[in-house]
């Protein structure tokens, strides 16, 4: 972490921004203001829970580095799903026994039915598709665990998941060289994640919330009953503040921030639209959003208008060779895994940070001795939804309507600090070596 967006510009080089339209652009903070409530980071997470406030009659701003959904909310894959830990179920269950996992299953269906019914009834047009997900095993063996899996979730859950075979996945339009069967889950859908955080975003402003852009809180100092936001050209007096810059939070803002998480790079390529010719050359012409079973995961959909979006987990420098090396790798991945496509151009390749923390889980809740303070961060890398929801409850505490309780038990702990936290980066390389020959 660090300065946010310090080596990064104002535009992330997205498709998103290039087909989301006019990104109305907000006032920097200048000078002093008060407001009963102030959010740091304009993505899903600060502008759910100011639409709550806000909603509530609560004088509420929220500020960000840059600009609305310049951080992950804008340039993520659009896959609105399940999220928010890297755990798996039986694991959680061993911590946490059945009922409090089912609560958080269902809690992960309520935030991808939240983010429908706001698409639906603010009339967004985010390109939807995909009714639920599915998961393409890249080995046998991990084709073999599907059955298993989906009889799991099935009982214990009620997910309603199913198994294809590697042949029935093909007749779906699922298909392709590593996949060796697929197991589906009906659950969340896709969508245009920039579009849908620039319409949450006019809903908060219509609702007299302030939005201040390129106001980036390099401290915070508590002031009598007030915490006081330090931005370049101003500051903010608040009695209740919610830390909602996740993986682009700023180190040491507030100190309790220090070492707790740890910002893991994504990239996403989108090529050309695909012509009818080429999605059947491939096999591949399901608009259903997939994931395949590798731990350093690879998700890709076909879009609406046939372009094809694909991701990669992994990098952890961000010098502009670095950079470039993490594209290339992106684009071999894609190359071996839809070969039909090796001569198609990609035309937009950006990357973005999710973070993670040690306890493997999103936090939502009080800041632990911070009088005050609230923070919902780290989904581990699917946050449309969560960070949706999350944002949405974690503006209910603030105005007391909701107890931490109130949320499932896994949203509860608040992150620890990683030991020698100036040492993260080389946990994470010994980590993508690890994971890589455990793919293998
Ligand atoms: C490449 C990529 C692909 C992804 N794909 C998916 C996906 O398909 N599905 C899914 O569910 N999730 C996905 N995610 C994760 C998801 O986008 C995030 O979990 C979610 O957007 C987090 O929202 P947020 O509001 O908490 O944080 P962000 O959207 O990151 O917003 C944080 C904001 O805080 C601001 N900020 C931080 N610190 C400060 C400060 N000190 N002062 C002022 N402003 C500050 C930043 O400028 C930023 O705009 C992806 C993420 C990336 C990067």
């Amino acid at each position: 972490m660090g300065q946010v967006g310090e080596k990064e510009g104002m535009t992330a080089g997205s498709y998103w921004e290039a087909t989301a339209g006019a990104i109305k652009e907000d006032r920097q903070l200048v000078g002093d203001a008060r407001f009963d409530v102030a959010i740091i980071g304009a993505g899903y997470t600060g502008l759910s829970a100011a639409l709550k406030l806000a909603a509530c009659g609560v004088s509420v701003c929220v500020l960000d580095a840059r600009r609305v959904g310049w951080g992950a909310s804008g340039r993520n894959g659009g896959f609105c799903c399940f999220g928010g830990t890297k755990r798996n179920y039986p694991d959680l269950v061993r911590q946490y026994g059945l009922d409090e996992t089912r609560r958080f299953v269902a809690y992960q269906c309520e935030a991808m039915d939240l983010v429908g019914e706001r698409l639906a009834s603010w009339d967004v047009d985010a390109a939807r598709h995909s009714r639920g997900e599915v998961y393409l095993a890249h080995r046998p063996k991990d084709f073999e665990g599907f059955a298993p899996e989906a009889e799991y979730l099935n009982s214990n859950f009620g997910l309603g998941a199913r198994v294809l075979s590697r042949e029935e996945a093909a007749r779906r339009g699922l298909s392709g060289p590593e996949f060796h069967g697929a197991m589906h889950v009906p659950q969340g859908f896709a969508l245009h994640p920039l579009r849908y955080v620039l319409a949450l975003a006019g809903k908060v402003r219509n609702l007299g919330a302030r939005i201040f852009a390129h106001s980036e809180v390099t401290s915070m100092k508590r002031e009598g009953s007030d915490w006081r936001l330090v931005t370049r050209l101003g500051s903010v007096r608040a009695p209740r503040v919610l830390l909602a810059g996740n993986a682009y939070s700023r180190e040491g803002a507030p100190a309790w921030l220090s070492g707790r998480l740890l910002p893991v790079m994504s990239s996403i390529l989108v090529t050309r639209p695909l012509s009818d010719d080429e999605l059947s050359e491939q096999g591949w012409t399901s608009g259903l959003m997939a994931a395949d079973t590798r731990t350093l995961l690879h998700y890709f959909r076909l879009m609406p208008d046939r372009r094809f979006l694909f991701g990669t987990r992994g990098g952890i420098f961000e010098t502009p060779e670095a950079l470039k090396r993490m594209q290339m790798r992106g684009r071999a991945d894609f190359e071996r895994m839809f070969p039909a496509w090796a001569n198609v151009e990609t035309e937009y390749a950006w990357h973005g940070h999710v973070a993670l923390n040690r306890n493997r889980t999103a936090f939502t809740g009080p800041v632990p001795g911070m009088d005050g303070v609230f923070a919902s961060l780290a989904y581990h890398g699917s946050g449309v939804a969560m960070a949706s929801l999350c944002g949405e409850k974690v503006g209910g505490m603030i105005l007391g309507q909701v107890k931490p309780q109130d949320l499932p038990l896994v949203l509860g702990s608040a992150p620890r600090k990683f030991p020698l936290p100036a040492l993260r980066q080389l946990y994470l390389l010994g980590a993508y070596g690890w994971y890589g020959i455990r793919d293998r």
